[in-house]
């Protein structure tokens, strides 16, 4: 691989919120997050191998001196979730789909990729069905799964007292959102809609990857994710088959975005139709 590596020095780190900072880091440009409380803090994301989660853990000392306390990934993507092994003695949060997402051989193949050493990355100690709670000392976060979308386990990190809620690739907004073979096309508008119930004209949502956005943005690019299941049920409707439906769909994204979305939402369609009782 050349350019930046995974194992790269992250970026400096901006404060976004009081006492809540972002720093990107590549290769991926992802953003990650540092929750600070008065006696511990949380990194939310923690890059993409295991030598970076520990440069970031590092990192954190240049902007408080409270102990990092715990570390949560969003979703299991690597840019994510590889660096938690960084964190491994401490409190780890995923959803719990993610371990067995990192044992998976799709995982090796990335992992080998990146020239990431699979058997060092770490899964979450703490495993999340739909929420948990962190108090890092009058600051409490909220760690919440608020269903499909982007990937099965996507999970936002809510910081009330700062009115901030880091989201995850739910949300992007250095380019549009990325569907890949593991995405829930159908699922994410409603998902995305839960996320925007947590937040007011005044919330920061800080994407996985590009610039803080506000509740119009989120709004903006739920309408976009929503039509792209529309247009997917659509074309299935219309008995497009799904080898076809790129090229013939209109899509609201770039079609290098979505063309790993149709797959699955095509195959999520037919498992409705399975769901769906007889009802005559
Ligand atoms: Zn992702």
């Amino acid at each position: 691989m050349s350019g930046p590596t995974p194992g790269a020095e992250p970026g400096p780190w901006r404060e976004v919120a009081a006492g809540v900072y972002v720093c990107r880091a590549e290769p991926a440009a992802v953003n990650l997050g540092l929750i600070v409380g008065s006696e511990a803090a949380l990194v939310v994301d923690t890059g993409s191998s295991p030598a970076q989660g520990r440069l970031v853990r590092d990192a954190t000392s240049r902007v408080t001196a409270v102990p990092v306390q715990a570390a949560a990934a969003t979703h299991w993507h690597y840019d994510h979730c590889f660096g938690m092994a960084g964190f491994a003695d401490l409190e780890t949060f995923a959803h719990e789909s993610v371990r067995e997402r990192l044992m998976a051989p799709e995982t090796a193949r990335i992992a080998a990729d990146l020239g990431v050493e699979v058997h060092a990355l770490a899964p979450p100690a703490r495993e999340i069905a739909v929420a948990a709670a962190v108090d890092l000392g009058g600051r409490r976060v909220e760690l919440v799964h608020l269903g499909p979308g982007h990937t099965d386990g996507d999970i936002v990190v809510v910081v009330p007292a700062a009115d901030i809620v880091f989201a995850g690739d739910l949300i992007e907004s250095a380019g549009p959102p990325w569907y890949g073979n593991d995405s829930y096309p159908h699922d994410w508008p409603t998902t995305l809609d839960s996320v925007i119930g947590l937040m007011t004209e005044k919330t920061i949502a800080v994407p996985g990857h590009g610039d803080p956005v506000g509740r119009e943005f989120v709004f903006e690019q739920r309408g976009r994710v929503a039509a792209v299941s529309t247009e997917i049920r659509r074309l299935a409707e219309s008995g497009v088959p799904e080898s076809e439906a790129l090229d013939a769909g209109s899509w609201p994204f770039a079609v290098g975005h979505v063309a790993d979305g149709i797959k699955p939402g095509y195959q999520q369609l037919v498992s409705e139709e399975r769901k769906s009782l007889p009802l005559l």
